[in-house]
Formats: structure tokens, sequence, C-alpha cells
């Protein structure tokens, strides 16, 4: 038996969030249904979506444009600490070990989830590194398979823009496995203290 239109539009639409499969999804649905308590979740998609916006620059998601780190004058602009999610540039802000500009790719690559090249922030970044004022970019997607990959994916990019830039990677003293928002101000000062060079600059 067909759900009703409506219900199978709802479905479909939990459907597309990452890790959530057809039987999540109607999970999702008919719980949303039942208590009629969804429409603070839909009031709260709308808001969200009405009252925030990608930074043009950091590519991160922001109430404006340019954000408040990128907007701020007493951050070096020199280096970037490229970073994987939102709540990694939240987690790095919290340690306070890095007070210089972030850019936000929105994911890793993922076969598993689907996440593509075109996806990620990359094109933005390298026209940021077009611009000619940074002089480095500090890798800091996660030590894992998909972080991996795409921190690759990001220095071949630089290489085949032919840029004048340092590119680093986050140092592997930090325990195996951890992604950036666990880490505390120490571990994460050590991380960038010890950064391995990827490609010189120029
Ligand atoms: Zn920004």
């Amino acid at each position: 038996m067909a759900y009703p239109a409506a219900l199978e539009r709802l479905v479909a639409a939990f459907e597309k969030l990452p890790g959530v499969g057809r039987r999540t999804a109607e999970r999702l649905s008919f719980h949303v249904l039942r208590d009629r308590d969804g429409s603070e979740l839909a009031h709260s998609i709308a808001h969200a979506i009405a009252n925030t916006r990608r930074c043009s620059q950091c590519r991160n998601v922001a109430e404006q444009d340019p954000c408040q780190l990128c907007n701020d004058p007493k951050r070096s602009a020199s280096a970037i600490f490229v970073v994987e999610e939102p709540r990694d540039v939240e987690a790095v802000e919290r340690s306070g070990a890095w007070t210089g500009r972030y850019h936000v790719l929105m994911g890793a690559l993922n076969p598993a989830d689907g996440t593509q090249p075109r996806h990620l922030s990359v094109e933005a970044l390298i026209g940021r590194l077009r611009e000619g004022s940074i002089e480095e970019v500090i890798l800091g997607t996660d030590p894992d398979a998909e972080g991996e990959a795409t921190a690759l994916f990001v220095l071949e990019a630089i290489e085949a823009a032919g840029l004048a830039v340092r590119v680093t990677r986050l140092a592997r003293g930090m325990p195996a496995g951890s992604a950036l928002e666990y880490l505390h101000r120490g571990v994460l000062e050590d991380a960038l203290d010890g950064r391995r060079e990827l490609r010189r600059r120029g």
C-alpha cells in the first residue's frame, strides 16, 4: 500500500539526510506526525534557512556575510586553517589555540555517504588563495580515512592551480583517530606547532 503523497514526500525529505535510510526516514516521519510536534521542527528549519547564509570567504554558516571571524581585523589573514565542518571551527575557537582565519569545506570525501569533490568548497578556497595574501594553508581535516583523502585532494587542487602557498598538515601527535572537535587547547597547540610541511611556498 502506498503512503499518501504528502507523507511520501516527507519520508523522501528525511531520507536525503546523511546517515538516514528508508526505515529511519519513515520512523521520523511518523513521529513528527503522530504528536503533531513537527511544526516546531518545521519552523526551526525555515527560520535557520532564512536567517543564516554561507560566508562568501570562509564558507562557514553565519548570520552575516562576511562572518564575524572573517570580518575581525585582529585575525591574521596570512594563514588559513582548513576544517571539515562548522563544528570544527566552534571546537577550535573554544580551545583558543588558533587566532587566524578558517576555511570550512562542509564535509569530507566519503564514498559511503556520497560526498564528492563538488560538495566541498575547494574551488572557493582556491579562489581565496588566488588573491595572493595567504601564505600558508593548514590542513586540519580529521586523521581518519576520509579526512586524509580530503587533505590529499585539497593539496592536489592547490598544486594543480600552481599557487605559491605553503601547505601543512596538523601533527599526528594527537591521539590516533581523534577528531578535531574533541581536542583541548594543549593538544591542539602541539598539533599546530608540530605541523608537517606537505608543500613549500612557491
Ligand atoms: Zn567567514
